[in-house]
């Protein structure tokens, strides 16, 4: 009998183990992402940083910091501003892992608009929350979003004269630290560049297979000498990227706002199949649009443009490890993430 109570004793106190680390692990800070900082990290931080009402919310995300400690370029990538488009989250995922600054330094932040992550994808045929690739390592997992901030997070989207785009990132710049959710988060990003004073801003994106922007390089005409020169020298490579004119017409987006900031500002776009409605197709495996390809292209398009721009506009820059184009299309991604 007391052998028997005994026992009990131990099932119910491994089931109370098992209890508290659930609820542990329920009211922990949630991390949310896999990124897997390399070498080239030296410090992280949170957009919270620069607007604190952001702090304790789903719009704070993290910020990674390669510092070289060298005279040189500050430059800032953005990944996920819209969260469905997977090949820019891959993209400054994969600097984040692998970069190493020698001159200059290079804050990226992988997943721009963290409330957007959380929420399925409600515009492409598949409804995915999240996508699985093969890494060094094991399987690795990454969130699939939304293009805009969570309903939830935003309900009052519905008076606002934006209406859902009051809820996409790239349209609310420079944002308001006592506004919406996604107001405050884009207000975080460009304090980050006035505060950090950042010289080059990148923002990468996808669009639908049918969409006008398919690879573009989009920056205002104090700058577009930069974003033709990278097209030149991509298409010698065999990416051929199109130039493409911001102005007064796009307040509210990155390209344009974060240049009347001081910031030489680019957008780039890839193509993304999983993102044209109703298809149902795979936004990683793909014949003609595979990720290493998209994903090598925003690598490659940043590494140009950065060193045109310091040609140009001065301000030195050095990283290394960075694969390109060919080394993530012979080699695929898998060996690259870790
Ligand atoms: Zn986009």
């Amino acid at each position: 009998m007391a052998k028997k109570a005994l026992r009990l004793l131990k099932v119910l106190s491994l089931l109370l183990v098992i209890a508290i680390s659930f609820s542990a692990a329920a009211t922990q800070a949630p991390s949310y992402h896999d990124v897997r900082p390399g070498y080239g990290v030296t410090r992280t931080g949170w957009l919270s940083d620069y607007c604190q009402a952001l702090k304790g919310t789903s719009g704070d995300t993290m910020v990674y910091y390669l510092e070289s400690g060298e005279p040189g370029m500050d430059v800032m990538v953005l990944g996920g501003t819209h969260a469905n488009e997977i090949s820019g989250i891959l993209a400054s995922t994969l600097l984040v892992e692998l970069a190493e600054v020698k001159a200059g330094r290079l804050i990226v932040i992988p997943h721009a608009n963290n409330s957007a992550a959380m929420a399925p994808d409600s515009r492409g045929g598949l409804f995915l929350e999240q996508v699985r690739i093969a890494a060094s390592s094991s399987d690795r997992i990454f969130k699939y979003g939304d293009r805009y901030t969570m309903e939830a997070d935003q309900p009052e989207y519905k008076a606002d004269p934006l209406g859902a785009e009051s809820r996409n990132l790239n349209r609310v710049y420079p944002g308001s630290p006592d506004g919406t959710l996604t107001q405050k988060i884009a207000y975080g990003i460009t304090s980050l560049i006035e505060k950090e004073g950042i010289d080059t801003a990148i923002d990468l994106h996808e669009a639908n297979p049918k969409s006008t922007l398919c690879w573009n390089i989009i920056s205002p005409d104090a700058t577009l000498d930069i974003a033709v020169l990278t097209a030149f020298e991509l298409e010698e490579r065999g990416i051929r990227m199109i130039p493409d004119r911001s102005g007064p017409g796009f307040a509210g987006y990155s390209h344009w706002e974060w240049s009347r900031k001081g910031a030489t500002s680019f957008l780039i776009e890839t193509v993304n199949p999983g993102m044209e409605s109703g298809m149902k197709a795979d936004p990683v495996v793909s014949d003609e649009y595979p990720i290493e390809k998209r994903v090598g292209i925003h690598l490659e398009t940043i590494l140009t443009l950065i060193k045109y721009r310091s040609e140009l506009k001065g301000g030195e820059f050095i990283i290394e490890g960075v694969p390109g184009y060919k080394d993530l299309t012979e080699k695929g991604i898998s060996k690259y993430l870790r």
